[in-house]
């Protein structure tokens, strides 16, 4: 299944693979998973793909969810 498909848009789907197979890093404490855990916060910062642990995500939740970048908390 390598068929090379036009993506409708510049989302990267194979960075969405990648983070289901590679360990998940917090991009605020540091804190690694092997799967990214389903309670764990994504956030798109500047186009990059940041997760955010379950104890980060609920913490700045209201930061992640008023986009601000984590570099504002
Ligand atoms: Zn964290």
């Amino acid at each position: 299944m390598d068929q090379k498909t036009q993506q409708p848009a510049s989302e990267d789907r194979s960075e969405d693979r990648t983070a289901r197979s590679a360990p998940a890093e917090c991009a605020r404490c540091g804190a690694t998973s092997e799967n990214l855990p389903i309670t764990w916060t994504c956030s798109v910062e500047g186009g990059e793909r940041l997760y955010f642990c379950d104890y980060c995500g609920r913490t700045h939740l209201r930061s992640i969810e008023g986009r601000l970048n984590s570099a504002w908390w």
